[in-house]
């Protein structure tokens, strides 16, 4: 293996950068797991991640990847023979719905090319054919990193309450979360699913549910058996923090995330999504200009729905992909994602989200050219110009 020099360039939609913060606020001896120092981090955290999903409502914490936080959501809601609406996004609404289906529960989708986000229109269709009430909830992908595409939360749930449909509205914001705008109360949003190690700048290793009363009073009547996913058990109501986190808590893991708290409290959650509309802006400036080279195109085909967390490159058919990260990885030192599900080997991603900057993703957007050289990839002239008048449009404004 080459001997890398430098920092490595991690530009993968998750995980992400953690912050050298984040890692030494982690550095340290375990704590007495229910002695006064750690509960009030604890409480801190649990209280301090309402803001951030933009809610009043309780945020639960678990020891679990994004895949934990799915699960402890579909598990207090849904029994087995329930139903549920899951419009299709791409590979991350399809990875849901197999889960809920290991749970019991059927589905119905709502098919999607992967290019467009979710067509509110055709919710509201399905749901006022829905005369019998048989869904229980709509499981919705905010921003769908296999695509790169963000969905409109808020149009979803009119279009929820245009059909008079009584369903949860469970919304994964797992890719969303401290890039781009979410309000949980002001949407409507019943369930807020998050994760750690994208915008939270964390190591994998916690999963969120952020969730409204109307969500608990549908636990409280039914839900799958369950223990350690349970909400109620885990409120902060009750006494001990042991229970907070159903066992011990994963101490490490708030030590990190309270670090990651105080760091979007000084940017300011705003500040922290304009960073990002700047950084993918330039991400796209520099992708229409290769595109005129005939090769590639951004997945997402309609401007608005282009995520601020991540973009999704797609290829023409004769595009090695293994080769192209390859080749990024030992001569640059730089990671980008590949293409998921039917995209795998059809496209590569371009994470921008978390704890980064102008010059890593300059830096990244040279280098992704520069292999594009080298591997004799047709790409348009002018990318690097153009992310460079973008950033710096922005930052005249
Ligand atoms: C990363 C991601 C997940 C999965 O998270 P894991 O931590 O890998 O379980 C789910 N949904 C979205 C939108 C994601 O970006």
């Amino acid at each position: 293996m080459n001997v890398r020099r430098g920092r490595n360039f991690l530009q993968t939609p998750g995980p992400t950068n953690i912050p050298d913060r984040i890692l030494r606020a982690m550095h340290q001896p375990a704590w007495e797991y229910s002695g006064p120092d750690f509960i009030e981090v604890a409480r801190d955290c649990l209280n301090g991640m309402r803001p951030i999903f933009k809610t009043e409502g309780e945020v639960f914490i678990y020891a679990s990847n994004g895949h934990g936080g799915w699960e402890a959501a579909l598990s207090n809601i849904l029994s087995p023979g329930d139903k549920v609406l899951v419009p299709e996004t791409g590979l991350f609404s399809f990875a849901w719905s197999a889960m809920a289906q290991q749970l019991g529960v059927t589905f119905d989708t709502i098919p999607n090319d992967w290019r467009h986000a979710i067509d509110p229109n055709q919710v509201e269709e399905r749901l006022r054919a829905d005369d019998k009430g048989e869904y229980r909830a709509v499981l919705m992908v905010h921003t769908e990193t296999a695509t790169g595409i963000t969905s409109d939360v808020q149009a979803v749930r009119q279009a929820m309450d245009a059909a008079g449909h009584s369903a949860l509205l469970v919304v994964d914001v797992i890719a969303s979360l401290a890039c781009s705008d979410f309000r949980m109360d002001e949407w409507g949003v019943d369930i807020a699913v998050g994760g750690s190690q994208k915008g939270l700048m964390c190591p994998i290793g916690l999963g969120f549910n952020a969730v409204n009363e109307r969500a608990r009073a549908a636990a409280s009547n039914g839900g799958s058996p369950r223990s350690y996913w349970d909400w109620e058990g885990r409120s902060m109501s009750r006494p001990e923090v042991y229970r907070w986190f159903a066992g011990t808590a994963p101490e490490h893991m708030v030590f990190g995330l309270a670090e990651a708290l105080i760091m979007l409290e000084e940017e300011g959650l705003e500040a922290t999504f304009a960073r990002h509309q700047r950084l993918g802006a330039a991400t796209r400036a520099a992708i229409e200009a290769w595109s005129a080279g005939g090769a590639m195109e951004i997945n997402a085909l309609v401007p608005e729905e282009r995520s601020e967390s991540v973009t999704t490159i797609i290829m023409g058919e004769d595009f090695d992909l293994m080769n192209f990260q390859h080749v990024l990885r030992e001569n640059f030192n730089v990671a980008v994602g590949g293409g998921l599900g039917q995209l795998q080997g059809k496209a590569f991603r371009i994470g921008h989200m978390g704890d980064i900057n102008e010059p890593m993703i300059l830096g990244t957007l040279a280098s992704v050219e520069a292999v594009f050289e080298i591997l004799g990839i047709p790409y348009g002239d002018g990318a690097l110009p153009a992310a460079i008048a973008s950033l710096a449009a922005a930052h005249k404004s």
